[in-house]
């Protein structure tokens, strides 16, 4: 079994970006040789997320809206005491998720038709690792 590993490097300028980094993720992928197997990718971060969907930006702006509504910035939260200024950060990434796992087929992502992989910061400005680890034969 082959195994490999890379991390990938984000540092937005703004606090909440969404980007798509399937280009990346798939580059790792050719470049581990693995042919059938699996592709996980994750933030080493808990102010981000990994998730899978449409590249639309209409969507995209649908997420913003819906997660300022559901965890606004501006709102009252306990872990903000401690000096932080990102509970809501941390509560948005548990609302889209750690992680994503992807199939490996003939040597690339078997997605479905419209998937694709984002990153999505919500505590940007500043230097952040995404792990992929793929493994197969
Ligand atoms: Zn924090």
């Amino acid at each position: 079994m082959k195994s490999y590993r890379e991390e990938l490097f984000f540092e937005t300028p703004t606090r909440r970006q969404f980007i798509n980094i399937t280009p990346q993720v798939g580059a790792a992928v050719k470049k581990s040789g693995v042919r059938d197997g699996l592709c996980l990718v994750n933030p080493m971060h808990i102010t981000a997320s990994v998730y899978i969907n449409d590249d639309e930006s209409g969507l995209l702006a649908d997420y913003e809206a819906f997660l300022e509504r559901l965890v606004p910035q501006r709102g009252t939260y306990r872990h903000n005491l401690t000096g932080e200024d990102n509970g809501d950060a941390h509560i948005k990434r548990q609302v889209m998720g750690r992680e994503v796992v992807v199939a490996i087929t003939n040597g690339a992502l078997d997605f479905g038709t419209w998937e694709q992989i984002f990153y999505a910061e919500f505590d940007g400005r500043r230097r952040k690792r995404v792990l992929v680890k793929i493994i197969g034969e």
